[in-house]
C-alpha cells in the first residue's frame, strides 16, 4: 500500500485543483476564501439534516463537512473529520450548536477511509457507543494499514517508488511521515444496502475510484446525495494507483464508471464533504468525466509524440499540474505520479498504451 492511499485526498486535491480553477485571479481568491474554516458555521439544511464544518489543520482544503442526519433514535453522522484536538472541539461544539450531544450519536457512516473523513470516527464511538460503518473494500485497506503500522512496510514502499523512477531523495521523503490508520468499523456495508437510520431511507451507492470502497449515500426520503470526495463542486478528487505499477486494478476506470452511476440520480442536490453543497450532482459528475477524458486524450498524444517509452515519473513530469513539476514538493510529486499511473493504466485497459516491464517500468503508445 502506498503513501498515496493514506490521507491524500486532501493534498491530492491540492495537486489537481489548479487544473480546475481556470478562472481569473479573483475567482481563485474567492474559491480559496470559501475553503477557509473561519468562514464556516454549522448549518441547518432543513429536513432533519445539519452540516458541521470540521477543520483539517494545516491543509489548504480547509475543512471537512460532517453531516448529521436526525433519526427516531439519535443522529447518524456522515463522516467525522480529521483526528486532531481542534477538529474534535469543532465537531462536538458544532453538534452542540445545533442542539445535539455527541454522546447521543447513534452511528457514523464514513464515505471512505481517508483521515479527513474517518479520523475522528473512533473517538465518536468511544464517547457515544455509536457504530461505525464503512464499505468492505475500504475496511480491507484499513485492516492492511493496521497490520503494517508496526511492520517493515517501508521497504516495499521504497521499492515501488524506485521501480517507478523516483530518485533517492524523493524516495526518502516519501517513506516518512504517515498518519495513524483510522478505527476499524463495526459494520461493513455493500452497494445497495440501507444504513441503519430508523424512520428514514439512506442507501449506499458504491463509488470506487478515489478509494476502493468509497461510497455515496442517497437520502431517498429527501432526494439528496452525500457525495464524500467523489463529486466536489470545484476540484476533482485524487485518483491514483499504489503501487504505481499494479496492473490488476483500474481505479480511474472505476472512478469514471462511478461518476456515471451518480449521474443516474439526475439533477438532485449534492452534499459534498468539502467546499460547498450544490444543486445538480449529475451535471457536475458529467463535467468531471469530461475532464478525465480530455486528460486521457492529452496523455495519449504525449506518449505518441515521445521518441521512446517513458517511465511513470517522466510521464508525470510532462503532465500539467497546478505548479511546475520542478516546484512540486516530493509528497505531491509522489501523488502526481500515482495519478499519472492511474491514467496510464486506463489507457492500457483501452489498449491504447502498452507497458514494458523492467526497472523502471515504461509506457509507450500501443504499436
Ligand atoms: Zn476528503
Ligand atoms: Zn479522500
Amino acid at each position: 500500500m502506498g503513501v498515496g492511499e493514506q490521507g491524500v485526498s486532501t493534498s491530492a486535491d491540492r495537486a489537481t485543483e489548479g487544473e480546475r480553477v481556470a478562472g481569473g485571479h479573483g475567482e481563485v481568491r474567492k474559491k480559496a476564501m470559501r475553503r477557509a474554516f473561519s468562514t464556516q458555521r454549522p448549518e441547518d439544511l432543513g429536513g432533519g439534516v445539519w452540516s458541521v464544518p470540521v477543520p483539517i489543520p494545516g491543509n489548504p482544503l480547509g475543512y471537512t463537512l460532517v453531516y448529521a442526519i436526525e433519526s427516531a433514535r439519535g443522529p447518524v453522522l456522515v463522516d467525522a473529520g480529521w483526528n486532531h484536538p481542534d477538529a474534535w472541539e469543532a465537531l462536538t461544539g458544532g453538534l452542540a450548536a445545533v442542539g445535539m450531544d455527541v454522546a447521543e450519536v447513534r452511528g457514523v457512516v464514513v464515505t471512505h477511509f481517508h483521515p479527513d473523513h474517518a479520523g475522528l470516527a473512533g473517538q465518536v464511538r468511544e464517547r457515544s457507543g455509536a457504530w461505525i460503518a464503512m464499505h468492505e473494500a475500504d475496511t480491507t485497506v484499513v485492516r492492511t494499514f493496521r497490520a503494517f503500522a508496526d511492520g517493515p512496510h517501508s521497504d516495499a514502499h521504497s521499492d515501488m517508488l524506485r521501480r517507478a523512477g523516483a530518485d533517492s531523495d524523493e524516495v526518502a521523503a516519501l517513506v516518512s511521515g504517515r498518519p495513524e490508520p483510522p478505527a476499524l468499523p463495526d459494520r461493513e456495508v455493500r452497494d445497495g444496502e440501507l444504513i441503519d437510520l430508523p424512520g428514514r431511507r439512506l442507501r449506499v451507492i458504491w463509488t470506487p475510484g478515489h478509494s476502493p470502497g468509497h461510497i455515496c449515500l442517497h437520502l431517498e426520503d429527501a432526494d439528496r446525495v452525500f457525495t464524500g470526495d467523489h463529486v466536489l463542486p470545484d476540484i476533482t478528487p485524487h485518483i491514483g494507483i499504489y503501487p504505481y505499477d499494479r496492473h490488476d486494478v483500474d481505479p480511474l476506470g472505476d472512478f469514471m464508471a462511478s461518476l456515471r452511476r451518480v449521474m443516474e440520480l439526475g439533477a438532485i442536490e449534492a452534499l459534498p464533504a468539502h467546499e460547498v453543497r450544490f444543486p445538480d450532482v449529475a451535471r457536475r459528475a458529467a463535467e468531471i468525466l469530461d475532464h478525465h477524458e480530455e486528460k486521457l486524450q492529452t496523455l495519449a498524444e504525449l506518449l505518441a509524440e515521445a521518441a521512446k517509452p517513458l517511465t511513470i515519473w517522466e510521464v508525470a513530469g510532462r503532465m500539467t499540474w497546478n505548479r511546475p513539476w520542478e516546484q512540486l514538493p516530493p509528497m505531491l510529486r509522489g501523488m502526481a505520479a500515482g495519478e499519472a499511473a492511474a491514467h496510464l493504466r486506463t489507457l492500457e485497459v483501452r489498449a491504447l498504451v502498452e507497458r514494458t516491464e523492467g526497472e523502471p517500468v515504461r509506457f509507450g503508445i500501443h504499436s
